[in-house]
């Protein structure tokens, strides 16, 4: 699909090179991978052998040990994967501009993925300026969502509500599988690596251990897709309680690119006519709320910072009640070590620091109690996006930046108004114990 591709620079493919280069960054899997499946066209049309190169680089933004670790574990799986395509799979530790320059000089064209966040735009813009003066061809595609950010919507989303209709309309135009043929050059001989050689030499931040709770990678990822498919799809309705473990637990695999929100959408879609309103329920999330954080990201300059990532109202109701009494104030040390008054968030925070996720529910509670608690909006800001990036093996994301905005308005509406939150949505433990069987809840974190 043309909409996919987003061309960098004009050069076409420089058939005396030695390959083309495929830089592979979030779209971690071969099926599914719209950028990969073009490489491997291009590399045939014009009998070139094909690179796929991955860099790891140790001071990624906000990246720790806990999530170099999941992502590694994905690797060796992956270097299987291509290698039987014939392609040459090359690992690199390193910064990205030096590497990229050793691979540019003898690559033909270079196929890339896409990024939405405001680093990826900034690489896509000193990747564009580089290979300019090189005159080597840049394409980058579209993987990691279904529809194409521009193709669903040309602006910012206001909410679910105007996006929802745009992405009905177009997804079913954007599930094609992507064909995955052999190439036809035979592999050239890429840099060994070693999974274990590679997380004890990197110099990364290791302010958080990896999660004894998920393991990374491809095969992980299909088994979380058809456990839940096999065990939860039909319960999904009842997926809002947090003691009950009725999602997916996918948005790590997603985040990583290690399964495509295409192939979970068709698997899922598949039993619609046995389970409608759940198979709906979980496109709605999968589909409809990803891509508005998608879109939020890309089209909302400014998306991560507090004087600009949400509405005029809700900045209005904030200025409000500024001076509103704080009854509790934690730091931020004191919140991460699950040091409050309050046993449901600190179980929540515990979930978060053992296992790198939490349940969505108590993600609402957890990031409107650290509102209730911090000294003003923008140190409560700061210290919900620290936190959820630091220990969210799926932080870092566009659905990161969606949801903690969401926390103070965005794609919300206003609510009766109350102390601190103003016309921000409120919630409280009453609420958690009234709708769920919520120390079930506390149950279940006990024992981790
Ligand atoms: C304060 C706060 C912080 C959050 N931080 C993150 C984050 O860092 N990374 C992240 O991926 N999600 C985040 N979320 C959104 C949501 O909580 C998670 O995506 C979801 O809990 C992941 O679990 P799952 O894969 O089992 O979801 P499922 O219920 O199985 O849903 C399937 C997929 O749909 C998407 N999805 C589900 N719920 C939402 C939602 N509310 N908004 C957008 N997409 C959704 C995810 O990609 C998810 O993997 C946050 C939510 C809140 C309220």
């Amino acid at each position: 699909m043309r909409a996919r591709r987003h061309r960098l620079t004009e050069g076409s493919v420089k058939g005396d090179k030695a390959y083309l280069l495929y830089w592979m960054q979030s779209t971690q899997r071969v099926e599914y991978n719209y950028g990969l499946s073009d490489a491997i066209a291009l590399a045939n049309r014009y009998q070139l052998p094909l690179k796929v190169l991955f860099i790891v680089t140790p001071h990624y933004p906000d990246a720790n040990l806990r999530h170099y670790q999941f992502m590694l574990e994905g690797l060796s799986e992956l270097k299987r994967a291509i290698t039987s395509l014939n392609a040459t799979f090359c690992v690199e530790i390193g910064d990205f501009e030096a590497t990229l320059a050793r691979y540019w000089v003898d690559a033909a064209y270079m196929v890339m993925d896409f990024g939405y966040l405001a680093h990826h735009k900034q690489l896509r813009q000193v990747v564009k300026e580089h290979a300019e003066r090189l005159s080597l061809g840049v394409v980058s595609v579209e993987s990691d969502v279904i529809v194409p950010v521009e193709v669903a919507e040309s602006k910012c989303a206001y909410s679910a509500r105007t996006i929802r209709p745009k992405l009905l309309k177009k997804v079913d135009d954007y599930l094609e599988k992507p064909p995955l043929k052999k190439l036809s050059e035979p592999a050239l001989k890429g840099p060994d690596f070693d999974i274990d050689t590679l997380i004890n030499q990197l110099d990364v931040d290791r302010c958080v251990t990896h999660s004894r709770y998920f393991t990374g990678g491809r095969k992980a990822a299909l088994k979380r897709l058809s456990d839940f498919i096999e065990n939860a799809l039909e319960h999904y309705l009842d997926s809002q309680d947090p003691s009950t473990q009725l999602t997916s637990y996918l948005s790590p695999y997603l985040h990583f690119g290690m399964i495509g929100p295409q192939e979970v959408y068709l698997e899922v879609a598949a039993y619609l006519d046995t389970y409608p309103a759940a198979c709906e329920a979980f496109l709605e999330q999968l589909l409809v709320r990803r891509e508005l954080a998608f879109n939020f990201v890309y089209f909302c300059e400014g998306y991560d910072r507090f004087e600009t990532m949400t509405y005029p109202w809700a900045y209005e109701t904030m200025a409000a009640h500024r001076d509103d009494r704080r009854e509790f104030i934690y730091s931020l040390n004191e919140l991460a070590e699950s040091k409050t008054h309050d046993v449901y968030f600190n179980a929540a925070m515990t979930e978060m620091v053992k296992t790198g996720f939490m349940h969505n529910y108590m993600r609402m509670y957890w990031g409107k109690k650290i509102i209730e608690w911090s000294v003003d909006y923008k140190t409560a800001y700061e210290t919900i996006i620290t936190l959820n990036n630091r220990y969210f093996l799926d932080g870092r994301d566009p659905n990161s930046y969606a949801s903690v905005a969401w926390l103070f308005g965005r794609h919300d509406r206003a609510w009766t108004e109350r102390e601190i939150f103003g016309k921000l949505r409120y919630m409280n433990a009453n609420g958690l114990k009234r709708k769920f069987a919520i120390d079930t809840y506390l149950d279940y974190v006990n024992k981790l």
